[in-house]
């Protein structure tokens, strides 16, 4: 396995712990070690690990076979579920990850407007396919460079980008190529490169544009998708897209990914429509499954809520010992997604831009250390990290504790 591991992120100097097991906040390694988990397996366990109930209704599930390759009702429910909480979708395609479903959002979105351009943020991550992967901070230029070998140049010519909370870049952008853009796609709150929320107004703005300039506004929520409120970013920022991409919690922790939006558009794929879209495991019945059971939780117990207090509370926490350590860095994040970034003089973190000036060597430092007290955070200084609803008082408590033993120590080794 190349680097060691099934994907890049999971990678880190000298190498990393091999898990044996993990129930509610804590994971365990093969040497018996345990940790607070903050990483979360970036981002789809709202309820922590092997939540008891969502294990009980995908096991009950298993004794009736786990791939139908025909519908299924549950799909109805899990679609019907979506369609409630978030206005702007009035249909859905369920696929098996985030990645596929935001190249079949774009596709999508080019073929209703018959246009081949679109628009993304520097630093935005819609999962590792051509069209996508390209370089942030390249800016918005004519056309796009490549950031991974082996994606031709012809698959990123129509990706354009501009920086994150730039609403005037955007507005540029699109009335420089008035007429050729089919989307803008965007995190509503960055996550990929650390979490950056929107500016007040930002994302009002990047609704209004979009509209005034006649281009899909597509918002990729597969972080903030059930996790921020119900309704996700739409409804915690009262905004509306076009198309929405779902993916990581709406599975409860199984393979799965989703796009939606209005009717008009989402006829268009096939077989209603002439946009091709297709898998073998699209639906099956386990992530379906999974993902109908911590939904109801997440409605039952109000777990957005619950966990973006536990979030405030560490924010509010960390910015304070941040202080009192003396070390450059500042805490940024929203609800229960958060970070330290050791960003120079302690500027907020804005942008893509502004991220790559933080210190991802003190980072990694500082991420060993962390590990060495018992907690596992994201090992790398652009990951986000996420608070579960598994995640006791106490449990934020201890963090914060050790979040100001090993801050001290980076501190007291500074230069
Ligand atoms: C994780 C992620 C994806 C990709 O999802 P996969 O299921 O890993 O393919 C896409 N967009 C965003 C915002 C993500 O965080």
């Amino acid at each position: 396995m190349p680097g060691g591991v099934s994907s890049p992120v999971r990678a880190y100097k000298p190498y990393p712990f091999f898990t044996a097991s993990a129930k509610g906040s804590r994971i365990y390694d093969i040497d018996g070690k345990e940790y607070i988990d903050y990483c979360l397996a970036y981002g789809p366990l709202v309820l922590g690990h092997r939540n008891e109930a969502v294990k009980e209704a995908v096991s009950e599930q298993l004794e009736r076979g786990w791939l139908y390759g025909t519908p299924h009702e549950k799909e109805i429910e899990l679609a019907k579920k979506i369609v409630n909480h978030y206005p702007s979708i009035e249909m859905v395609r369920f696929v098996n990850t985030g990645s596929e479903a935001t190249m079949a959002g774009i596709r999508l979105a080019r073929g209703f407007k018959e246009r081949d351009k679109i628009v993304k943020i520097e630093g935005g991550f819609h999962g590792a396919h051509d069209s996508v992967l390209v370089k942030a901070g390249s800016g918005a230029t004519t056309y796009g460079i490549p950031d991974s070998k082996g994606v031709p140049r012809d698959s990123v010519i129509n990706t354009l980008q501009v920086p994150f909370n730039d609403a005037e870049a955007l507005n540029n952008t699109l009335e420089r190529n008035s007429g050729e853009v089919a989307a803008v796609i965007i995190e509503p709150v960055m996550g990929n490169v650390g979490p950056i929320p929107p500016g007040d107004g930002y994302l009002h703005e990047v609704r209004k544009i979009t509209s005034e300039n006649d281009v899909l506004l597509i918002f990729d929520e597969v972080i903030t998708g059930f996790r921020l409120a119900l309704g996700g970013a739409q409804e915690f920022y009262d905004v509306d897209a076009d198309l929405t991409i779902l993916g990581k919690i709406v599975g409860g922790g199984f393979p799965i990914g989703v796009f939606g939006g209005r009717k008009e558009i989402m006829e268009l794929v096939a077989p209603s429509g002439g946009v091709y879209q297709a898998g073998t495991f699209s639906g099956n019945p386990v992530s379906i499954t999974a993902g109908l059971k911590t939904i109801e939780i997440i409605e039952r117990e109000q777990v957005p809520e619950r966990i973006n207090k536990a979030g405030e509370r560490m924010q509010t926490a960390l910015s304070e010992i941040l202080r009192d350590s003396g070390v450059e860095g500042c805490v940024s994040g929203v609800g229960s997604m958060f970070k330290v970034f050791f960003s120079p003089s302690g500027k907020e973190v804005r942008n893509y831009a502004d991220a790559l000036s933080c210190d991802k060597n003190k980072y990694l430092r500082f991420f060993h250390s962390m590990l060495s007290t018992g907690i596992f955070l994201p090992p790398s200084q652009f990951e986000t990290n996420f608070i579960s609803f598994a995640h006791t008082d106490d449990d934020i408590e201890r963090t914060i504790e050790a979040y100001k033993g090993n801050l001290e120590q980076v501190a007291w080794k500074q230069d």
